[in-house]
C-alpha cells in the first residue's frame, strides 16, 4: 500500500503533547493533568486539518509530503488558546503604574476617574483604522508567543455605537488573521461617566439597545459582565446575561475578583460557559460551578499586576472538579500578551503543574470560548494549530519563563511563525 500524500508532516517531536480526548467535555479533576504525550511524535496535516497523529515511525510509514518539518527533538503542542483578553483599547496606563506601586488600589484609581474610564475616553477618541493597527500589533505579539486563537472583548466603548465599533474591530482582526478571534460583548464593563449614579438606567441601555444591536449584526458569540462590588450587582448581572442567553449569546462573568459577591454561584445558576478571576469565590460557588461544568478561567497576571499578593485557588478548584482554564487578561492594566507567562504564573503562584496549566491553556481554554470541537488539542479532524517550543519536554513551559520558547507556529496547517519571526 502506498503512502498517502499530505500537505505537511511534522515529525520527531521529543514530546508531542496532544491533550486529546476532551473535545466534548473539558478536563476536570485528575484529567486536568492528562496531556497525553506521544514520545517521538508526529502529525500528518492536509488542507489545514490534522489527518493523523502517532509516533514518527507510524506517521512517516503511512504518509509522505513535500513539506516535512523536523521538530528536532523539541516539544510540540496545540496552539495556545487565550480565552480572556480585553485586546481592543487605545492608549496605555503607564502613568497609573506608579500610582499602583505607591499603594493605590484598582478601585481607588477607578473612583478617581482613572482605570477603565480613562481608557474608554481614549478608545472613543481613536478612529477605527488606527485602532485596528494597534490591535493587530498586539495580536501578532500574542501569536509570536504561541496564541493561535484568542477571545477578544469589547468594553471600552460603553455606548451602543462605540461598543459596536470595538466588536467590528474584533471581526476585522479575525479577518486579517492569521490568528482566530472569538468576540465577546462586554458593554457592562463599567458604568460610563454620563450614567454616573444611574447604573440601572445603563443596565437598561445594555439590555434594550446594545444586546439586540450586537445580536442583529452577529458581532459577538458571548456576553460578559463585570460583576463586582461598586460595578454591577449580581441582580444586574443576571438581568443582562439572561437577556443575552435568550437572544443566543453564551454567558461569561467577571466573578469574585475583589470580593465574594456570589459571582461564581450566579455563573452556575444561569449555566454560564465560564466564570473568570474567582479569587474570592465561596466554596459553595466553586462546588456549584463544578457540578454545572462551568469552566473556571483563572488569570494569574491580573492579581500579579494589581499587586494583590493573592491568587485564585487553582488547586482547590481542580480538587473540587472545576475544569480550569488560563488566560492573560490582556488589558491596559495587565499588559500581558503571552500565554506562556500565564502558564508559568499558574505554576509558580498557584502551584498548578505544567501539565495542568497546559491543559488549561489549550483544550479547557477552547471549551471556555465554545471552540473545543475545532481546536485546543491535536487529534484527527481538528484544525492544525500547532506550536513547536524550544524545550526538551513540556515541563519547560512554566519552569523556564520570561523568554519566548515558541519557535514555530502553524495555523490552519500553514507555517506562520518560523524562527520566532512572522512569515508571509
Ligand atoms: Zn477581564
Amino acid at each position: 500500500m502506498g503512502r498517502r500524500e499530505v500537505d505537511l508532516i511534522i515529525a520527531h517531536a521529543a514530546e508531542l503533547v496532544t491533550t486529546a480526548g476532551r473535545s466534548i467535555r473539558p478536563a476536570s479533576g485528575s484529567q486536568q493533568a492528562d496531556i497525553l504525550v506521544i514520545p517521538d511524535g508526529a502529525i500528518a496535516i492536509h488542507r489545514g486539518v490534522i489527518v493523523q497523529i502517532g509516533t514518527s515511525g507510524q506517521i512517516l510509514s503511512q504518509h509522505r509530503s513535500k513539506h516535512v518539518i523536523d521538530a528536532g527533538r523539541k516539544t510540540a503542542l496545540p496552539g495556545l488558546v487565550d480565552p480572556h483578553t480585553h485586546l481592543v483599547f487605545a492608549g496605555s496606563r503607564d502613568r497609573e503604574f506608579e500610582m499602583k506601586l505607591s499603594g493605590k488600589s484598582y478601585m481607588e484609581i477607578l473612583a478617581a476617574g482613572g482605570g477603565i474610564l480613562s481608557t474608554v475616553a481614549e478608545t472613543r477618541k481613536m478612529g477605527k483604522r488606527w485602532l485596528l493597527k494597534i490591535c493587530q500589533e498586539r495580536a501578532r505579539s500574542s501569536l509570536l508567543h504561541g496564541t493561535t486563537t484568542m477571545e477578544v472583548k469589547s468594553g471600552y466603548g460603553l455606548s451602543t455605537e462605540e461598543e459596536i465599533k470595538c466588536l467590528q474591530l474584533a471581526r476585522s482582526l479575525d479577518k486579517s488573521g492569521p490568528f482566530h478571534v472569538v468576540p465577546t460583548f462586554l458593554g457592562a464593563h463599567a458604568i460610563p461617566e454620563e450614567y454616573e449614579g444611574r447604573a440601572d438606567e445603563y443596565v437598561d441601555l445594555v439590555i434594550e439597545d446594545m444586546i439586540p444591536t450586537v445580536v442583529k449584526s452577529k458581532l459577538a458569540r458571548f456576553c460578559d459582565v463585570f460583576c463586582e462590588r461598586g460595578v454591577f450587582t449580581v441582580e444586574q448581572t443576571r438581568r443582562i446575561l439572561e437577556t443575552a442567553q435568550q437572544m443566543g449569546l453564551g454567558a461569561k462573568i467577571h466573578a469574585d475578583e475583589f470580593a465574594d459577591t456570589g459571582g461564581a454561584l450566579l455563573a452556575a445558576k444561569i449555566g454560564a460557559v465560564s466564570a473568570d478571576h474567582l479569587l474570592f469565590s465561596s466554596d459553595e460557588g466553586i462546588r456549584e460551578m463544578a457540578s454545572r461544568g462551568v469552566v473556571g478561567v483563572l488569570l494569574p497576571a491580573a492579581p500579579l499586576t494589581l499587586m494583590m499578593g493573592k491568587y485564585a485557588n487553582g488547586r482547590k478548584m481542580i480538587q473540587y472538579g472545576v475544569p480550569v482554564a488560563l488566560g492573560t487578561d490582556l488589558s491596559p492594566s495587565c499588559m500581558l500578551e503571552s500565554q506562556q507567562m500565564s502558564i508559568a504564573l499558574a505554576c509558580y503562584c498557584m502551584r498548578m503543574t505544567p501539565a495542568e496549566a497546559i491543559v488549561a491553556a489549550t483544550i479547557n481554554a477552547a471549551h471556555a470560548i465554545g471552540e473545543a470541537s475545532r481546536i485546543g488539542s491535536l487529534e484527527p479532524g481538528k484544525r492544525a494549530d500547532i506550536v513547536i517550543v524550544d524545550a526538551p519536554n513540556h515541563r519547560f513551559l512554566g519552569y523556564k519563563f520570561g523568554v519566548n520558547l515558541v519557535e514555530t507556529v502553524i495555523k490552519d496547517g500553514k507555517v506562520v511563525v518560523q524562527d520566532q519571526r512572522l512569515i508571509g
